[in-house]
């Protein structure tokens, strides 16, 4: 599946984006390495706080199916520029992704930008942060 393709699956999940505060409507489409792919939008809260990303949505929506290692990931708003994930769901893509895995990032205009997790978040926090082994 090419980018592309995955940015029109994003495009039409931001068509079901919930958003009675903002009314800033995101899609996302995560590509699963086995093939499967899961779309996601931004969902928002009367309490703004559980209000969750369209990435993480996608992200979500793939490991409760069982998707758990994934190829790539689109993501698109009505933006100047494309749009570019917020820090929480860089770390969520963190705990999933390969550093080189590939992020799409969009906008209305069809405007297309191609980074990687690494670029999006470098030096990130991962369970290998996590392990004791050697410290004392
Ligand atoms: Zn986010």
């Amino acid at each position: 599946m090419t980018g592309k393709e995955l940015m029109e699956l994003a495009l039409k999940a931001r068509e079901r984006a919930y958003v009675p505060y903002s009314n800033y409507k995101v899609g996302a489409a995560v590509l699963g390495s086995d093939g499967k792919v899961f779309t996601g939008c931004n969902i928002e809260n009367a309490a703004y706080s559980p209000t969750n990303c369209a990435e993480r949505t996608a992200i979500f929506k793939a490991v409760s199916e069982g998707t758990t290692k994934f190829s790539s990931l689109a993501v698109v708003a009505d933006s100047a520029t494309p749009v570019t994930p917020c820090g929480v769901c860089r770390q969520v893509m963190a705990e999933f992704f390969d550093p080189h895995t590939t992020v799409y990032l969009g906008n209305l205009q069809g405007e297309m930008v191609e980074t990687s997790l690494e670029k999006l978040l470098p030096g990130a926090f991962t369970s290998k942060d996590l392990n004791q082994e050697g410290r004392h």
